[in-house]
């Protein structure tokens, strides 16, 4: 499908409008998933399989602008698409079936709600990507955004998937429940990995340095601030020997 520029950066801006109104509510509601899961959210499916089905079609989509875009060659915009490929491949291929949630399950209206912002993103940014994005001749500015995106990009990749790692390793099975997670940032935060996350679509936003690239920033903070919060309370509210002078997401602030 083809869009213009103007209809790509006015629906851009709309996607963060709707960002910023949807993240107070988040603050209030707690998505149905994972430890905050709840009943009367109508059917369930399995949790790894709803992790597969909500993350691949933003690796799929990307996938297809980007092999749509024969004539690509500018290095910079390899780049561009090679870390959004490398970061959802990961997400959907391996993340999943890493976690020990076997027999645990997650509501339907989530992974459609996951899969229709997936889409949406994938959409804005692989459009962006194959028809505007104008890596061709690198001036100084476009170099200083390249280095400081690729080093944000590549040290939030390494802090998400660590702490995704060692919060996935403090269960043995998946019928072992939740520990307090100890060690490294999470001295620091109850949530290093959406910390990561955060710093990571940071990185890309800068080095993109396009509207559908800040959106998913914004999303992003949107989704996991809230989140973190919800976790940090959650665990005060199931540990009574939490460390108290841990922050929830932000080392130091917040
Ligand atoms: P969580 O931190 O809630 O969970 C990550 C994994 O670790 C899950 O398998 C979870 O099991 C397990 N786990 C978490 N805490 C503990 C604990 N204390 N003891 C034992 N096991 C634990 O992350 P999410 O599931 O919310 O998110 C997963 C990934 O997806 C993260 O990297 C996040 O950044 C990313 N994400 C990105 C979004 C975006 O907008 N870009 C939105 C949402 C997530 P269980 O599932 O049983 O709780």
């Amino acid at each position: 499908m083809s869009v213009s520029l103007h209809t790509l950066n006015l629906l851009s801006l709309l996607w963060i409008a709707l960002a910023l109104l949807i993240f107070p509510l988040l603050l209030k509601v707690r998505a149905p998933y994972g430890r905050h899961l709840r009943r009367g959210w109508g059917p369930m499916i399995s949790n790894r399989l709803g992790w597969f089905v909500m993350e691949v079609p933003s690796f799929l989509v990307i996938l297809f602008y980007y092999i749509k875009s024969v004539n690509i060659h500018s290095l910079y915009l390899h780049i561009v698409f090679w870390l959004w490929l490398f970061h959802y491949f990961h997400r959907s291929f391996i993340f999943p079936f890493m976690t020990r949630t076997k027999g645990k399950k997650i509501p339907v209206v989530i992974v459609l709600q996951g899969v229709l912002f997936n889409l949406v993103n994938a959409f804005l940014n692989g459009s962006y990507m194959s028809m505007y994005f104008d890596g061709q001749e690198m001036t100084a500015i476009m170099f200083v955004r390249l280095a400081i995106g690729l080093v944000l990009f590549a040290l939030g990749m390494y802090i998400n998937i660590r702490s995704d790692y060692m919060l996935i390793s403090l269960r043995h099975t998946a019928t072992n429940g939740y520990k307090i997670p100890r060690g490294w940032l999470f001295e620091y935060v109850s949530c290093p990995n959406y910390f990561g996350e955060m710093l990571e679509w940071l990185g890309f936003a800068i080095l993109a340095w396009n509207l559908p690239a800040l959106s998913f920033f914004v999303w992003t903070v949107a989704n996991l601030l809230p989140r973190a919060l919800s976790n940090h309370r959650w665990y005060y509210e199931h540990f009574p020997d939490y460390p108290k002078d841990r922050k929830a997401v932000i080392p130091f602030i917040l």
